[in-house]
């Protein structure tokens, strides 16, 4: 495959077409069509032929990152679900079914969708979120899919179809109006989904308007993508690759800072030719490019696999930014792991690496009240903790104040901690009460 090949992607129903499909069991098979009833499946002919290795199925990385196993579902919703296929139940008992699954699986984590979205002239923003007082995020319509989808993803309710679980807008009017009302908001990140798999055109009309004189005070675009990983002939070969180039540069031109938010989850999402010059490019543009994901069991549960991901990112011009916890959503059971493996294994990494590396941050979990950083495993006063900060917070008097949780090898987010030295809640915790308690008050005003 070369790296002029046109993108060939494949979803549930397409997937016996590809090449591969004979390397697949019947089992494998069936897994797949039953997953995919309920998770998002997508993956593309780049895929497939260059970062899979086929010798190493289902182990290899890659394949766990796009291809649904068994696992991902409880084994009595996995027989359910088969039975049901199986047996051909009608569609509507299957949707019941699916749906039942789909909602046990927490499908706005964080507040997503009660607390964040703001409101704009007395009417909720659709496609927007403001959690963090600098920074609003941004849902473009026709952003909302991705090159593959991940196994993993926490964004999964926005690809399956279901409208009521979905965060969009049409176009950046209402944004800019809210940004204009706004000074105090910094940094836009353009999100999905995948906005890079928009074409130039369409990410044009979208960003264009944010470059208005009235808009000074945004400093930062950022772009939240996979694409790096997962199409990056889309800074190489399509056909619009050199216009989407030059609108980086035309952003950069107006004085602000363009960062790409590089979804690469694995090193050898790194290792092709392709990938390489596709990072190459984007950085002569002038944009800066950082390396997040989160820590994957299954995929990325490895020191070393997270060293290898940020020496060769630091070597390649990209900034190692965040190690995520597995968010809780999806199929988090199978993908999560504790958070003291999780500080195990972020602590090995990064003292491997330089400094140049040590740019990164984490273990981090993106919960309720903001995102908050595992410090360290310690003893204090004859009681083993976990040492955590706000990096991240709905109120902003919270970022870098230290605290403290009990130790705990079962937790895997911030949920499951209980504060350390006999204290009933966490600092923050009487507060975040008070932001659900008027939120109930205003639901039932409305
Ligand atoms: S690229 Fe991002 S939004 Fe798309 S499937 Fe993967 S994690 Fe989800």
């Amino acid at each position: 495959m070369t790296s002029k090949t046109k993108f060939l992607p494949y979803n549930q129903q397409t997937i016996r077409r590809a090449p591969q499909w004979n390397n697949f069991s019947t089992e494998m098979k069936h897994t797949i069509e039953v997953l995919s009833h309920v998770l998002p499946f997508r993956v593309n002919q780049y895929i497939l032929d260059e970062l899979i290795d086929w010798e190493n199925i289902p182990n290899d990385p890659i394949y766990r990152l796009t291809f649904p196993h068994r696992e991902m579902l409880r084994e009595d919703e996995f027989s359910q679900l088969s039975d049901a296929i199986r047996t051909k139940k009608s569609t509507a008992d299957i949707r019941t079914i699916v749906n039942n699954i789909r909602y046990r699986m927490n499908p706005h984590p964080a507040g997503q969708l009660t607390h964040n979205v703001p409101r704009l002239n007395g009417e909720s923003t659709d496609g927007l979120q403001h959690k963090y007082k600098e920074t609003v995020l941004f849902f473009p319509a026709s952003g909302q899919t991705c090159h593959a989808y991940c196994t993993f993803c926490f964004r999964w309710p926005q690809f399956v179809g279901m409208d009521e679980l979905k965060f969009e807008a049409r176009t950046s009017d209402i944004l800019v109006e809210y940004l204009k009302r706004h000074p105090e908001v910094t940094d836009v990140l353009i999100t999905g989904g995948d906005p890079m798999i928009m074409s130039a055109k369409a990410l044009r009309s979208y960003i264009h308007p944010l470059l208005i004189p009235e808009l000074n005070h945004i400093k930062n675009i950022r772009i939240g993508t996979k694409s790096v990983a997962y199409w990056p002939q889309r800074y190489v070969s399509d056909k619009d690759s050199d216009d989407v180039l030059r609108l980086f540069e035309e952003i950069k031109a107006t004085g602000k800072n363009l960062a790409i938010m590089a979804h690469y989850n694995h090193p050898n999402e790194l290792q092709t030719e392709v990938a390489q010059t596709a990072l190459k490019r984007i950085i002569t543009t002038g944009a800066t490019v950082r390396m997040q994901s989160p820590l994957i069991r299954h995929i990325n549960d490895t020191p070393q696999s997270w060293a290898s991901l940020w020496t060769t990112g630091v070597r390649l011009g990209a900034i190692p930014y965040y190690m995520f916890v597995e968010r809780d959503t999806g199929p988090n059971e199978y993908f999560g792991m504790p958070l003291f493996k999780a500080w195990e294994i972020f602590q090995k990494a990064y003292q491997s690496v330089s400094g140049l590396a040590r740019t990164v941050r984490g273990p981090s979990m993106s919960a309720f009240p903001g995102k908050v950083m595992i410090d360290g495993i310690t003893e204090i006063a004859g009681e083993k903790v976990f040492a955590l900060q706000f990096l991240q917070a709905r109120n902003p008097d919270w970022v870098r104040r230290p605290f403290y949780a009990k130790f705990d090898s079962q937790a895997s987010w911030l949920d499951d901690l209980k504060p350390a030295f006999g204290q009933s809640y966490f600092f923050y915790e009487e507060s975040t009460q008070n932001i659900r308690q008027e939120n109930k008050i205003k639901i039932i005003a409305a």
